[in-house]
């Protein structure tokens, strides 16, 4: 299964990831947690992506894709794949299209988590609360004014991706304000219903147009 969540910061993709990853089997590529690396590293990328991650700004897109490309090259990726925070603008949807076409890999299922806007700065509050308590660093962006901008950047940029998955027949809106196992259980439906018709035999070169 190849699966892209979509969701503004906080709608709780990270934490349906996880779920997805431990019921399929798949691994979770999340850019935010792979840039994280980047930066904690001090890699080329991560020096570039720092200051704009701080500031709640997205990192170029083609900084972006490239990272995506080079772990969707990993075998682990064969069986299939949740994306989490990418794409997030029509540019890295269009490159993520070109990557996975060369590959014969469609996108099988894209999962928009809707939620309220003012149960985010209450959601990313109680993940830095948890961080802290666990002893982990609180991330430098999970604070009420990057938030802000966080959520602006999401929204300013993620319209005509969600159009451009609504227009393939893709796209699966879900109702990311229950609890946890209420989400998962509505995306669960989503992802049964979705195996029946692949398995009813479209041909790859059919998804692709
Ligand atoms: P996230 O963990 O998904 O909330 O991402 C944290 C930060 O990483 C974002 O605020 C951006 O600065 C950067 N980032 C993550 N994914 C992307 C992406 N697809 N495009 C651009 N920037 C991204």
């Amino acid at each position: 299964m190849r699966i892209i969540l979509l969701g503004p910061p906080g709608a709780g993709k990270g934490t349906q990831a996880q779920y997805l990853v431990e019921t399929y089997g798949i691994p979770h590529l999340s850019t935010g947690d792979m840039l994280r690396s980047a930066v904690a590293a001090q890699t080329e990328i991560g020096k570039k992506a720092e200051a704009l991650m701080t500031a709640g700004q997205l990192v170029p897109d083609d900084v972006v894709a490239g990272i995506v490309a080079e772990r969707l090259e990993r075998p682990d990726c064969k069986t299939g794949f949740i994306l989490d925070g990418f794409p997030r603008t029509l540019v890295q949807a269009q490159e993520l299209h070109k990557i996975l076409r060369a590959a014969a890999m469609p996108i099988d299922v894209v999962i928009s988590l809707q939620v309220d806007e003012h149960a985010l700065g209450n959601r990313i509050e109680g993940r830095a609360m948890e961080a802290r308590a666990a002893g982990r660093e609180v991330r430098s962006d999970d604070n009420p004014e990057v938030l802000k901008r966080r959520v602006s950047e999401y929204n300013g940029k993620i319209s005509p991706v969600v159009e451009y998955y609504d227009s393939l027949g893709l796209l699966h809106a879900v109702n990311g304000m229950g609890d946890i196992a209420a989400v998962s259980s509505l995306i669960d439906a989503i992802l049964s219903s979705t195996r029946f018709s692949i398995n009813s035999g479209q041909q790859i070169a059919d998804r692709f147009k």
